[in-house]
């Protein structure tokens, strides 16, 4: 994305708009930081600009246009078919049946709007989970981006973009869980350089409880249960 100077009337209206704080005003200027800047979108979504001056090129090059596909919700993952992080493995659940008993189902997110995530972070815990022998969920957009499935390495090119945000998925058996969260979590309070946050998903038993949330109290964590439950069609 890039503002046309010669359009630009430096109202300054598009600068709260930008999720990532990269519209910002320079030497009497506004332009969009081009490192800062993850592609999202939002400031000409909204048609903020009375002026028509917020532009974006014709074609976004590769590898550039991996910031676009994360961060823009308009933006279709090709391998999921899903747009924005573009995986729904946790929210389907009930339906697509991946995270089974006896499995626990984990998430680790990285970035936030404001924040952002350097997919050299992603790198890092994908490299990471591998080396603790997870089985990843497949149905997510990160899985393309893995150039080595024996380490987790991301393709090269790419470790250097940013974008909004982006999610790893994977499976633990529910046995070796408890010291993979404190493995992980170590392992991401030291060396991660984004905010991240780690999910885990479990199936609710007959009764509806789920022995492995009181598991995680008696560990010392504190969960913020969330049930998801989909009450749309599905195709049969
Ligand atoms: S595309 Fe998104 S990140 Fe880039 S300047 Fe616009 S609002 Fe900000
Ligand atoms: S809204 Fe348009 S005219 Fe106003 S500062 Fe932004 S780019 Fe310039």
């Amino acid at each position: 994305m890039y503002i046309d100077k010669d359009l630009c009337q430096s109202c300054l209206d598009c600068l709260p708009v930008c999720p990532m704080g990269a519209i910002m005003l320079k030497d009497k200027e506004v332009i969009i930081d081009y490192e800062m800047c993850v592609e999202c979108g939002v400031c000409r979504r909204f048609r903020i600009c009375p002026e028509d001056a917020i532009k974006q090129v014709e074609e976004i090059p590769y590898p550039r246009i991996i910031r676009a596909v994360f961060s823009d919700p308009l933006v279709t993952h090709e391998s999921t078919g899903i747009g924005g992080r573009g995986t729904e493995e946790m929210k389907t659940n009930d339906v697509t049946n991946n995270f089974t008993l006896g499995k626990i189902g984990f998430s680790v997110e990285l970035g936030r709007p404001g924040v952002g995530a350097y997919l050299s972070d992603l790198d890092k815990v994908a490299r990471k989970v591998t080396s603790m022998g997870v089985i990843f969920a497949e149905e997510n957009p990160v899985i393309p981006l893995i150039a080595d499935r024996k380490t987790g390495a991301l393709r090269p090119e790419i470790l250097k973009e940013k974008v909004l945000s982006a999610i790893v998925e994977f499976l633990v058996p529910e046995e070796d869980a408890l010291d993979f969260i404190d493995e992980l979590k170590k392992f991401m309070n030291e060396e991660l350089e984004t905010v991240a946050t780690m999910s885990v998903i479990s199936r609710a038993d007959q009764n509806g409880d789920s022995e492995f949330l009181k598991k995680l109290k008696d560990h010392g964590e504190t969960p913020y249960p969330n049930g998801k439950v989909n009450i749309g069609m599905a195709i049969v």
